[in-house]
Formats: structure tokens, sequence, C-alpha cells
């Protein structure tokens, strides 16, 4: 509480790739300066959730459209305890399994997609109280006046194997689809992937969480003293 106080009101916006860290890093960011926490990839995995129950093809935009304009998302921001419903169902598991993986991209690549969930994330950054983002847009387009904007990243190996190890799937075939997924992120027409040119960026190949975090703490109390 007391960095709280000494920081005041801030936004930090945290984008990068898949396995560069940003999930882990923003929640202890989060935690250790009193500050929500807003996972923003979960907001777009949940409305994939949504379309493949309802048997939609994720590449059908408009079915795509209809379903997420339909879906009532609730996304908490505590980063003690995050917790995302679709139409009142607790996701947070199903979410992070292998359909949703694959058909996230495509999801998110749709602008009516986008369009609802970037004013969804700005209404909750816009409340007055501290708050940690991560996703793929934040820096660039959600949130553009961010006090602080990092850009995660990490070696396409270290990336692999981090993810590897969280799922228990195979390196290579985590790398393949890991690559797969940054290709569609980074050359979609609508928000893609890219690092904002007021973003620090920060290689974690090879650095621990702790560090990953002390560098962002002090990044921000650096941003905050100007
Ligand atoms: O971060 P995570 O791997 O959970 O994100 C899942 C997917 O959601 C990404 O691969 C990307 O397609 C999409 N995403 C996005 N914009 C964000 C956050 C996530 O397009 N701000």
């Amino acid at each position: 509480m007391a960095e709280q106080e000494r920081t005041g009101h801030f936004v930090v916006a945290v984008d990068g790739p898949s396995g560069s860290g940003k999930s882990t890093v923003s929640r202890r960011l989060a935690s250790a300066t009193g500050a929500r926490y807003l996972d923003t990839g979960a907001m777009y995995r949940a409305i994939t959730w949504a379309v493949l129950r309802s048997g939609v093809d994720p590449h059908d935009a408009d079915g795509v459209s209809k379903v997420a304009a339909d879906v009532a998302l609730t996304i908490g921001t505590d980063p003690a305890a995050p917790h995302i419903s679709a139409d009142g169902v607790r996701v947070d598991a199903e979410i992070r399994g292998a359909d949703v993986t694959s058909a996230v991209s495509a999801v998110a690549a749709v602008p009516a997609v986008r369009e609802l969930l970037v004013a969804a994330q700005r209404a909750l950054i816009a409340a007055p109280a501290p708050i940690v983002v991560e996703g793929r847009d934040i820096g660039s387009v959600v949130a553009p006046e961010a006090d602080l904007k990092v850009y995660l990243t990490a070696s396409a190996e270290a990336r692999a194997m981090r993810r590897s190890a969280e799922t228990a799937a195979d390196v290579a075939a985590t790398a393949e689809a890991l690559a797969r997924r940054d290709r569609f992120d980074s050359t979609r027409t609508v928000d893609p992937l890219q690092q904002s040119a007021d973003a620090v960026v920060v290689d974690t190949t090879g650095m621990g969480i702790d560090e990953v975090v002390d560098r962002l703490r002090d990044l921000l109390f650096a941003r905050s003293a100007r």
C-alpha cells in the first residue's frame, strides 16, 4: 500500500507475444504495487469459448460477431483471485484448453469482437484505481496514454520451453503452435500485436520472474517520480 501511495493512480500496459512471461509478471507487479490486474487475453479466450460452445466456426466473422454481442462477460481484477465468467458460468479452466487456444487468434481478428472488448477494457481501466493491463494492443490501442508501456519478449526457444512446462505438451509442437499464433496475431489487419514506439522493451530470456517484476517496478517508480 505504501508503494501505491508513492505512485498514486497509474496504468501500466504490458504487451508481448505468448510465453514472454506477461501474465505471471503483470499479476505479480499488480500485487506488489497494490494495483488491479486485467488479463485481456482471458476476455478473447472467453468469447472464443462461447463461439465454440455455440457451434459457430471461429472463421465465420458474422457468426462470431453475433456470439460476441450476445455473451455477457464478467472479469475480476483482483490479482490475488483472477476469474472470468461467460453468461454466469466460470470458464477459468476451460479457456486454457487446447480447443480455445487454437481458435482464439481467429476470433480475436474479428473487428466487431475487438471493438466490443476494447470498449469494455477501457471502461475497466477508467475506474479510479491503479491497474496493470496485459495483452497485445494495450500500449498501442487500448491505453495509449498509459503511464508505463512495457513490451515483454523472449527468444522463441525460451517461450516454447515455458509454455510446454505449463501445459506438459511437447516442446517442438508448442514452438510450432506459438509461432503460428504469433504470426496470426502480428499480421491481422485490426490492432495487430505491435511494439509501441514509446514502450520499454524487456527481453526476459534467461531472467527470473522476480528479476523482471523488480525491473518493471523500478521503471514505474522512475516514471512516477518524474
Ligand atoms: O495472452 P493470451 O495467450 O491469453 O491471449 C490469447 C489470444 O488473445 C492471443 O493469441 C491473441 O490472439 C488475443 N489477444 C488479442 N489482444 C489482446 C489480448 C489477447 O488479440 N489484447
